[in-house]
């Protein structure tokens, strides 16, 4: 087998290589590193890559035998570049931070790096975590891997391209109205966006702090369990941190879920069918409902009328946090500084220039939302949208164990499509950010194709059931056997745990 083979292995499968010591650590980072020397040059999955740092934390574990009972013991893994890690920069994809070094790991990495895990590199965004295609990364473009000319989607776009292809088995990402699931479901992978407060947020760089929330990148549905595993803890340093109740089981639970779905109530949702999505998105999702009837789930059409206020009141309350988060980027204390001859000069230039146009219209539109006179008009009646979106998913949840709906309205767009309409971008979140406003967890599965090109289903479920939507999401994948394969490397993903070499 190939140094390249070994790298589209997926994480439980090279968990099981590495534990009957059939291939060693090292072996699986070079094979990392090679796909991503041969693919990355065109894709742009990544903004930096730890060569050196990866082969030596490998090399390391190969010498003392590994991290014992460690899930991700030697499992090269990609992080989003908002997510702070000591090695490498952590620039946001965005000029203010272009050669920012974080003086300490956020939570996740380093909770990563104590189950054995080894950061391979940091992935492409859209600045700051702002947009749904990547293109607003003040670097580079990203690629699909399905299709070049495509957007991989984002904000977490460079995350879900190096998951799909192939580079490595898991990438961390964060999702503040879709950032995770979104680029998954463009990519044909799966994303999840865990229950807002189980993944500490400790070194997140904050975009919408009552929004963003951290989460895997994967091939299948038990690698995202492995990977919550290792992230699924509290934290004292962030305040919004809960102890959960199923942490460190989901891998366990998931790889107990069984055949079938019986005695499962699975909502559908009008609203997510409607006007502006897809029709071929429409059929992919009526065929996953009776792929889930065909399990032996009762699937049943229901109704969340304050689905469309979801998107109106989230550019509201994401924009007003962002604006508050972002003011620390004044020249001063982080980042770029550009000299002027006043400080407001020196905040005006270095704002002005390190910041790109999609930064730059949230943080306007968010301080005009919270401005004196304003306020009430807007953000306390997204705040009050917000309790209502809240109020209905709950009331859902007392019919349903999951819904049901599309992860995005289309399949992924063509590079440079949507970049001149922020409004047309916007809308490719329309499924995901209620999951956001209401705090729930929330994974997008592959659940067909639209012109050739992977499109996700989305499955949700009430606070702390995660566990629950993960044993659902299993069966699924185990039954229609869609595993995120990635045309542009020929072949599939091996389902044979052990390699002929
Ligand atoms: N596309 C959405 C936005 O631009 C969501 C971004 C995200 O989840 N980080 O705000």
């Amino acid at each position: 087998m190939m140094t390249c083979d070994l790298s589209r292995l997926t994480l439980m499968q090279m968990r099981e290589l590495i534990d009957a010591g059939e291939v060693s650590r090292e072996e699986l980072v070079r094979a990392a590193l090679s796909a991503v020397a041969e693919g990355d040059e065109v894709l742009g999955a990544f903004l930096e890559v730890d060569e050196e740092g990866a082969l030596a934390a490998a090399r390391a574990a190969d010498n003392t035998g590994g991290q014992t009972g460690g899930v991700l013991d030697g499992i090269p893994y990609a992080a989003k570049a908002n997510i702070c890690s000591r090695r490498m920069t952590t620039n946001c994809a965005s000029y203010m931070l272009a050669d920012y070094r974080s003086p300490f790991d956020a939570k996740v990495v380093a909770s990563t790096g104590s189950a054995g895990g080894i950061l391979l590199g940091k992935t492409n965004m859209d600045e700051f975590a702002m947009g749904s295609s990547t293109e607003n990364s003040a670097f580079h473009k990203t690629r699909n891997p399905w299709d070049l000319d495509r957007v991989p989607g984002g904000s977490s776009g460079g995350s879900a391209a190096a998951v799909a292809a192939n580079y490595v088995p898991a990438a961390l990402g964060s999702d503040t109205g879709g950032s995770i699931r979104q680029p998954a479901s463009f990519c044909g992978v799966v994303g999840m966006k865990p229950t807002y407060g189980s993944v500490s947020r400790y070194g997140l760089i904050a975009f919408a702090s009552s929004l963003d929330q951290i989460g895997p990148v994967t091939r299948t549905v038990h690698d995202c369990a492995a990977v919550l595993d290792a992230l699924v803890m509290r934290d004292k340093r962030d305040s919004t941190s809960t102890s959960h109740p199923d942490s460190g089981r989901f891998s366990e639970s998931v790889a107990a879920s069984g055949e079938d779905l019986q005695g499962w109530r699975i909502g559908l949702p009008r609203e997510y069918l409607g006007d502006g999505i897809d029709p071929r998105i429409r059929e992919v999702v009526r065929g996953a409902a009776d792929g889930f009837t065909g399990l032996g789930a009762e699937v049943r059409e229901c109704s969340l009328p304050h689905t469309d206020y979801a998107l109106p009141a989230y550019y509201i309350i994401a924009s007003a946090e962002a604006s508050s988060n972002l003011a620390r980027f004044d020249g001063v204390r982080y980042g770029m500084r550009t000299e002027g001859e006043s400080v407001l000069d020196l905040y005006l230039n270095s704002r002005g220039e390190g910041f790109g146009p999609e930064v730059k219209r949230r943080v306007m539109l968010g301080t005009f939302a919270l401005s004196a006179g304003y306020y009430d008009a807007y953000y306390l009646k997204a705040a009050r949208t917000r309790g209502m979106i809240v109020r209905e998913l709950e009331q859902a949840f007392s019919d349903f164990d999951l819904l049901l709906t599309p992860t995005t309205p289309m399949p992924a767009f063509g590079i440079g499509e949507r970049v001149e309409d922020p409004l047309a971008m916007y809308m490719a979140d329309i499924c995901t950010i209620p999951a956001n406003m209401a705090g729930i967890p929330a994974i997008s599965i592959p659940g067909g194709r639209v012109d050739g090109l992977p499109v996700g289903i989305q499955l949700m479920a009430p606070r702390f059931a995660d566990e629950r939507l993960l044993r659902a999401a299993a069966v699924y994948e185990r039954v229609t056997g869609d595993r995120g394969a990635n045309p542009s490397c020929p072949g599939d993903v091996p389902t044979e745990g052990v390699c002929d070499r």
